[in-house]
């Protein structure tokens, strides 16, 4: 596993990163989720992601119980506060009462004296920056948070979100973006203002879901237990399925599947190296419903595309990228 430096930090993150969001503490039992984490390890990926809200903060429970014994300098633990954990009015949001008590149930529940990356999961246009920056500083200068980010917050957010990080000594250092071959929106507002910042992007969701796992077939039902249909009918996963479980997307994802294989990659492999091409990535988060798929798209790592080979999925996929910065959060 290669590591890369977060932006202009001193961090460095595994190239590949595991995530749980989905699976932990809903879709995969707790066997499999450990089973996951510990190939994760095995591979070398040092890099977890979670949510507290994540199957109703379930999910960091799971991901402290995997990671039990482990050297705690040895791996990067990052978690998100914006979304609702409870019912309270004060239970969600980025006000200073809410990230202080989000923070501790956090640590918590990750069995942690600290958080490497904690990220403001989304905007909220209901707290002044100040309010959110300062439990930032405050909560960094108590050494329960080392870095910073943010998650699909928009370039102006940054851009305003960077200011206050400056003034307030805020190491301001991660923006956290979905990105895949399909969903390149970060990179006409979102990477140039981070790049003016020094702050990296470590992508979510870079096989879409699956998707671009080969796995969804044009005019074939889904795949039992897979994600489209073990969550089929939810209001997200209709929203994805309206977008990219459609014979055109699915019938370039076959071409895209041949490619591959013409390379020497499963198409995993290929949709993971893909997003690491671009050089302003410093961590691909990848999600696993078993330990076979960490093992196999981990091989992802280190893997070098060819211009040409970059050059022709543009081409099978042509008018089915959604690349409008309009779309972030
Ligand atoms: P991916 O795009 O990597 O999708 C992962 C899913 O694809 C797996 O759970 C599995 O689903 C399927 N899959 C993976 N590998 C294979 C394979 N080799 N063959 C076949 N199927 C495969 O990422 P996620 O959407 O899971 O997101 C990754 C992480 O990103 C999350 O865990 C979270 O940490 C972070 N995230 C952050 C967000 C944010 O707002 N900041 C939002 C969403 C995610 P199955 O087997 O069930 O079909």
């Amino acid at each position: 596993m290669n590591h890369r430096k977060l932006g202009t930090s001193g961090l460095h993150l595994s190239e590949i990163a595991y995530g749980n969001w989905i699976t932990h503490g809903a879709q995969v039992d707790n066997d499999t989720a450990h089973a996951c984490v510990h190939a994760a390890l095995d591979v070398g990926i040092t890099t977890f992601d979670t949510a507290d809200v994540y199957s109703d903060t379930k999910a960091e429970m799971v991901l402290g119980q995997a990671l039990k014994g482990v050297h705690r300098a040895d791996i990067e633990l990052c978690t998100k506060v914006c979304h609702p954990t409870g019912t309270g009015r004060n239970a969600r949001g980025l006000s200073r009462k809410h990230i202080m008590e989000a923070c501790h149930a956090s640590l918590n529940r990750l069995q942690t004296d600290y958080i490497d990356i904690y990220y403001a999961h989304r905007f909220d246009a209901t707290v002044s920056l100040e309010e959110t920056f300062l439990a930032f500083s405050d909560l960094v200068r108590q050494g329960k948070v080392l870095y910073v980010g943010i998650s699909e917050w928009t370039a102006d957010q940054i851009a305003e979100g960077a200011i206050l990080a400056r003034e307030l000594k805020v190491p301001l250092v991660a923006s956290q973006p979905q990105y895949s071959m399909l969903w390149r929106v970060m990179e006409a507002e979102v990477v140039p203002a981070c790049v003016r910042e020094g702050i990296g992007q470590v992508v979510w969701s870079p096989l879409a879901q699956g998707i671009l796992s080969g796995k969804y077939l044009p005019g074939q039902p889904m795949p039992e237990g897979s994600r489209a249909s073990t969550a089929a009918g939810s209001p997200f996963m209709n929203k994805l399925a309206g977008q990219w479980l459609r014979t055109e997307v699915l019938e370039a994802i076959t071409q895209l599947s041949s490619m591959a294989s013409e390379v020497g990659l499963t198409l995993p492999q290929l949709a993971i190296a893909w997003v690491l091409q671009n050089p302003q990535v410093s961590s691909a988060i990848i999600g696993a419903s078993k330990p076979e798929q960490v093992i196999e798209n981990a091989k992802a790592a280190g893997i070098r595309l060819d211009r040409e080979v970059m050059m022709q999925i543009d081409r099978v996929l042509e008018g089915l990228v959604e690349r409008d910065p309009s779309k972030t959060g």
